[in-house]
């Protein structure tokens, strides 16, 4: 078989599992749904995932997409993703997280902040909704300061800065993150009302602009210890989170 050959056996083989999501700049590319089986609090619970690509560029049809990746340096950049559960699309209601990327504590397990422990929690509660997804988002780590900096941050917080005020000495507003990619591919998932995963006022916000229907806000409780109380108090009481909870999470 020649070269030519099997690319185009490639091309007829992901073509139906791209869609293309204009945009205002461009187009976001989606690929999936791909099983994904997960091990999570020691059951195997299976997921559709999808992974896209914001372009500014609309490529002309997907084998030039697919002919532009291996010069794209996409190992660079991070890239976002979704972790889809149940029949999304048509579900009476759906569960929804906007997880924001963090290096130290969803892959380290870091006990600064609850992330890892959030991420795991929120995709429990998809299953056992029975329908939902969790949109993993790469561009927001430290609230879109990026892991750099985050470093920088965490120093200045060990001598006496809170999370806010760290962000700010380092020249960044104190959230950054923007969720109009997320939102573009939540709504080429799913065009019924979901019930959004937070206890950031942002983020209901943020639905709301962009059109989404909510038809509700679930919390999502923190794992509180003594490494993170401080980082959770600065939450609730400068970054305005949801406090009603008592305890609130870091999303
Ligand atoms: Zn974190």
């Amino acid at each position: 078989m020649t070269d030519m050959r099997l690319e185009s056996k490639a091309i007829s083989i992901l073509k139906d599992k791209i869609e293309l999501i204009p945009t205002a700049e461009g187009a976001i590319y989606l690929v999936g749904p791909i099983k994904l089986p997960v091990s999570l609090y020691g059951e195997t619970v299976t997921f559709q995932w999808y992974c896209w690509l914001n372009c500014r560029e609309v490529a002309k049809d997907y084998e030039e997409i697919i002919h532009k990746l291996s010069d794209m340096n996409l190992a660079e950049m991070q890239q976002s993703s979704v972790l889809v559960y149940g029949d999304f699309a048509e579900a009476e209601d759906a569960l929804i997280r906007m997880h924001s990327i963090c290096h130290t504590g969803d892959i380290f397990g870091s006990k600064r902040c609850d992330c890892g422990f959030q991420l795991k929690q929120s995709m429990q509660k998809i299953v056992e909704h029975g329908a939902g997804a969790l949109f993993y988002l790469a561009n927001h780590e430290g609230r879109g300061i990026g892991l750099f900096s985050k470093a920088m941050a965490y120093i200045l917080q060990e001598n006496d800065y809170d999370t806010v005020e760290a962000n700010q000495a380092l020249g960044f507003v104190d959230d950054s993150r923007d969720y109009t990619d997320a939102i573009q591919v939540l709504k080429a998932l799913r065009t019924k009302p979901v019930t959004l995963m937070t206890n950031n006022p942002r983020k209901l916000a943020a639905m709301e602009q962009a059109g989404m229907q909510l038809s509700g806000r679930a919390a999502l409780w923190g794992d509180v210890s003594e490494y993170n109380e401080n980082y959770l108090k600065t939450k609730i009481v400068r970054s305005g989170h949801l406090g009603d909870e008592e305890i609130c999470s870091n999303d």
